[in-house]
């Protein structure tokens, strides 16, 4: 008899954990695996924006597959998925084709655009290590011309950052750790940069806790980043940006504009015929999709409802890597024949921000408030924790962070 196939889509916090636990559990004579991914490496999006502001050099968030991934446990496919087919059980490849008897979807997040004009052409969006490096450079570049230039021109050096939720806070706060650096090693003076955060809700981090997110507003104003609350980002341009306030409109020059307000799953998944809500699949509790037994959805493409709340979990990297192990236990269970599925509870164990190498703030441990240096360690503690879940102690001291006690 053949083996079942196995072929995960995507080698993000879900389809890593998913891998990495399932070699573990099966037998190569039980199942062929494959995994497959655009890149020969796995990239840490929780560290993007450090990437983009240029505060993490590149090599400390890719992690190359084959130190976490078993090749002769897993076969890798390195190509770009194009569809899926789940009547048929293929998958489109941009250099091939795959069949499946079972397959993961975690084909992780794109930045979400709402329709709003001139921002696929002219915003910059910190969704993937490609962009977030393109990012850092634009910025750097800007930099470099602002004294070549034969007139003043202050767009140059006005970075303007769309949205105020975790993404956009975290860039905040990197961004204006950067900025003097930038200054020194391009001789600007640090009073003609701008860091301004456009937010259309009338508060930073939506239905957080108010104390702090006063506390990371405090401490990003004085560090120089200005907020513009209630106020939306109607239309990028190519040197510009159209905001609206009360009513009114409004433009502000830039050429250093980062749209970091809010993500959506791939759509690739919508646009295989999956069903979706808000383009993610709500799956089931033991992480199927709602029509097909032989497919589970993990991560940003899947949408989870909190009970509690009526409103579905954050899509986030801590949700994504604990479905990994739930997965490949229901994977183990079905090719051996059958039986009762896992459910998946998540388990939140806190929301931390950084703002900054050395500043965050959050809650943990259920309600316990955090700010400054203990949240910054815990930040660190945590990028680490999941490190050590991925590939173990070994991973932990190429790739973790150490910086913690200053
Ligand atoms: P992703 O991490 O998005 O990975 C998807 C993978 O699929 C990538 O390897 C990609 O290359 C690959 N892929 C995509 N399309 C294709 C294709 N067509 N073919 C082949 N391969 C493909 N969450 C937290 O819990 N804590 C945090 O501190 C945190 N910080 C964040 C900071 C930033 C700046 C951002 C942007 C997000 C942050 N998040 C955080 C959210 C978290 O990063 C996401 O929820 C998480 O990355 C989702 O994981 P995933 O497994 O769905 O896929
Ligand atoms: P988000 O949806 O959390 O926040 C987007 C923000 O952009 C909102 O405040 C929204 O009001 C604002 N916005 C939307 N349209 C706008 C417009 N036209 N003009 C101005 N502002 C506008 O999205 P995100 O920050 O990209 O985060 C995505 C996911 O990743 C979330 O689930 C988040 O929890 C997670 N994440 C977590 C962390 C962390 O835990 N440290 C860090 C980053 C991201």
């Amino acid at each position: 008899m053949k083996n079942p196939k196995v072929v995960i889509l995507g080698a993000g916090y879900g389809g890593m954990m998913t891998t990495v636990k399932l070699q573990k559990l099966i037998g190569t004579n039980e199942a062929d695996i494959t995994l497959v991914n655009k890149h020969d490496y796995h990239y840490q999006t929780t560290l993007l924006h450090e990437t983009s502001a240029g505060t993490a050099p590149q090599e400390q968030v890719k992690i190359a597959i084959k130190d976490v991934v078993d090749f002769s446990k897993v076969n890798f496919v390195q190509d770009t998925v194009v569809s899926i087919d789940p009547k048929a059980k293929k998958v489109q490849l941009e250099d091939g084709e795959l069949e499946y008897d079972y397959l993961v979807i975690g084909l992780g997040f794109e930045s979400a655009t709402f329709g709003i004009k001139g921002l696929e052409e002219n915003a910059f969006m910190i969704s993937n290590v490609n962009n977030a490096r393109l990012i850092r450079e634009h910025i750097e570049y800007n930099f470099s011309r602002y004294n070549n230039e034969p007139e003043d021109r202050p767009e140059l050096l006005t970075i303007v950052i769309g949205g105020a939720g975790f993404t956009g806070i975290e860039f905040a706060g990197e961004i204006a750790n950067r900025v003097p650096e930038l200054c020194r090693e391009y001789d600007i003076d640090r009073s003609k940069v701008r860091i301004i955060t456009v937010e259309a809700g009338p508060s930073a981090l939506a239905g957080f806790d108010p104390e702090l997110v006063e506390y990371a507003l405090n401490k990003l104003e004085a560090k120089g980043v200005e907020f513009r609350l209630s106020t939306a980002v109607k239309e990028a341009k190519a040197d510009s940006i159209i905001v609206e306030h009360d009513g009114q409109q409004e433009e502000i020059k830039t050429e250093n504009f980062i749209w970091a307000a809010g993500v959506k799953g791939n759509p690739i998944v919508e646009q295989s015929g999956f069903e979706v809500n808000r383009g993610k699949v709500q799956v089931r509790p033991d992480l199927r999709t709602p029509d097909y037994d032989d497919v589970f959805v993990v991560g940003d493409c899947a949408l989870i409802m909190n009970e509690e709340s009526g409103r579905p979990y954050p899509p986030t990297a801590q949700m994504a890597m604990q479905q990994g192990p739930v997965v490949a236990q229901n994977l183990k269970t079905l090719i051996r024949g059958g039986g009762e599925l896992q459910e998946f509870e998540p388990n939140i164990l806190g929301t931390l921000a950084s703002l900054g190498s050395r500043d965050a703030m959050g809650v943990v441990f259920g309600n316990k408030k955090l700010f400054g240096w203990s949240a910054s360690f815990m930040k660190k503690m945590s990028d680490n924790r999941y490190l050590m879940k991925l590939g173990g102690i070994g991973l932990v001291l190429k790739k973790g962070k150490f910086d913690i006690f200053h």
